[in-house]
């Protein structure tokens, strides 16, 4: 049932449940039901009063009249947009708010995705006004506060991962992997190398990295893991050869795991003449006690929007800056900022004989994402480099209380083989006949969890990945074990109530594949009101 502001339109009866009959509004309690915006208003409607322009037609959709000014400009058909006004358009999008699930409510296990508690302090210091008001155009000597929040947050990430410089304007993970995968692809032709074509790429990948390799032009070939979920070092070095351009290995890697081998495997590449992209999405789980550079990484990029606790979820904005070795700074994308005597200065050309020689180009239309970088260097000034080293130990402790809590109940494929990183690793082996981790997931939503990543990594059938994050404390690691223990009880009982979960929640299974290939992005209206009615 969805309400209308002239009314009811009614679609499928709400069942009630018990002896309780179903409302009839179909909201529950004070969870309210929300109709599209477009089944809501119409484009009669406006919160605001316009004078009518003299015989006026263009605001009712009807033909120009001889009295407007607009001649063959003046609209001829309706707009199609809803009308509503500001008490209206208020409660629509707070009504949707309040079905939204967010790190502010709750414990969000998605591994791989650093969900944290985004520090209000960051908040206060990205809304200072010469931060957030700034114009990208804006005259250099008008923004020197701005700049220096990029310069020293750019140090600080250097040092973090023992790197040579730093590209700040990728605005997202993927993105990052793209500037480090074109620093790469220009240090190669700039060597007449242009030539290697293959990015090797380990099994256990997050789906960015073989796209952006695709992106970029290059074949991507998988490299196996071992059955300790750790990339197969041997395989590696077997195929390495003049037509490898490098490698992208995630470290630690989306199995939760360290790859102890990282060291060699670097040196590898590099005699065979390949660079190494690190996908450093996880570096959450090393800040502060691993650098990256001592590994022999050629660039990596950071999302501040994970480790560095800025917000994400739900598209952004995230940011992605690159770090890059000796070998590829001087094909690192522009701009840089840059300490000239006391000015920050925005270099935004390649300068010859500077270390830009060679860049590859621009990424952006202008710096990237100043509201992130503010946040980021508050967390990294307000946490400092003991504070940092605390998070990634805090990390991953969280995390083995999570595998050792849950590994006699859930299978833990790597568990026998030590402690994990950042994030528990389960699958889907011993549930009942028919019980999958779906099934789980849906469990854990009545429980009042957003759902673990499921079915990713691609190595363990069934995956299940959670990453609790430093920012729990032991009694909601607590309450979520429990959860989960009794969830996953009942998928080895086969609970046939849990093939039906979630109950609770307004929606229960959608068919999300369908959603995803076929989406449905133009609202047309179902039938007309009169006739719904009927
Ligand atoms: C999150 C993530 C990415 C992509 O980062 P975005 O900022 O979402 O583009 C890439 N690799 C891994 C391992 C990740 O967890």
């Amino acid at each position: 049932m969805s309400i209308n502001q002239s009314g009811w339109r009614p679609t499928a009866p709400e069942q009630g449940k018990g002896n309780v009959p179903a409302s009839v509004t179909g909201n529950k309690a004070l969870m309210l039901e929300e109709a599209l915006i477009f089944e809501i208003g119409d484009s009669h409607t406006t919160g605001v009063d316009f004078c009518s322009p003299a015989k006026a037609g263009a605001q009712t959709g009807s033909p120009p009249s001889r009295g407007n000014k607009l001649g063959a400009l003046a609209r001829k058909a309706p707009i199609g947009l809803p009308g509503l006004s500001e008490p209206e358009t208020v409660r629509h999008y707070t009504r949707l708010s309040r079905q939204n699930y967010g790190i502010d409510l709750g414990f969000f296990p998605l591994g791989s995705c650093t969900m944290k508690h985004n520090p209000r302090l960051n908040e206060k210091m990205a809304r200072l006004p010469g931060f957030s008001d700034v114009h990208p155009l804006q005259p250099v000597d008008t923004v020197q506060g701005a700049l220096e929040v990029i310069h020293q947050l750019a140090r600080w990430l250097v040092t973090l991962t023992g790197m040579t410089s730093v590209a700040m304007s990728p605005k997202a993970g993927a993105h990052g992997e793209l500037c480090g995968i074109l620093a790469i692809r220009a240090a190669l032709e700039a060597k007449g190398e242009g030539h290697r074509k293959v990015i090797l790429v380990p099994e256990s990948a997050h789906g960015t990295n073989p796209a952006t390799a695709a992106f970029a032009g290059y074949g991507v070939e998988d490299i196996p893991a071992t059955a300790e979920g750790r990339v197969d070092t041997a395989a590696l070095k077997a195929r390495l050869g003049p037509d490898v351009a490098g490698v992208m290995i995630t470290n630690p890697n989306t199995c939760g795991l360290f790859e102890r081998d990282m060291r060699e495997i670097s040196d590898a590449v590099h005699a065979a003449g390949g660079f190494v992209y690190c996908d450093g999405a996880n570096f959450n789980a090393i800040v502060g006690r691993v650098r990256p550079g001592d590994l022999g990484i050629d660039a990596m990029h950071i999302n501040l929007h994970k480790t560095f606790s800025t917000p994400h979820g739900g598209g952004g904005p995230g940011s992605g800056p690159v770090v890059f070795s000796a070998a590829l700074t001087p094909y690192a994308p522009l701009p840089f900022v840059e300490k000239q005597g006391d000015q920050f200065v925005l270099v935004e050309e390649e300068t010859a004989g500077e270390h830009h020689a060679g860049s590859f180009g621009r990424m952006v239309a202008f710096h990237g994402q100043m509201g992130m970088f503010t946040r980021a260097l508050t967390y990294i000034l307000s946490h400092g480099a003991d504070g940092l080293r605390q998070v990634s130990e805090d990390a991953v402790l969280n995390a083995n209380y999570i595998l050792r809590s849950l590994d006699t109940t859930l299978d833990a494929p790597f568990g026998p083989s030590g402690p994990c990183m950042h994030e528990a690793l389960f699958s889907d082996s011993g549930l009942a006949a028919g019980f999958s981790t779906i099934d789980i997931a849906k469990g854990l939503i009545d429980e009042g969890f957003h759902p673990m990543t499921m079915y990713f990594p691609l190595v363990v059938h069934g995956a299940m990945l959670v990453e609790p994050t430093e920012t729990e404390s032991k009694a909601a690691l607590d309450q979520f074990i429990a959860a989960l223990r009794s969830v996953a009880e009942r998928a080895k009982a086969g609970d046939p109530s849990l093939k039906t979960a979630p109950h609770f929640a307004p929606r229960a299974r959608l068919d999300e594949t369908l959603a995803a290939r076929k989406p449905v992005l133009v609202w047309k209206d179902p039938a007309p009101l009169a006739q719904a009615a009927e």
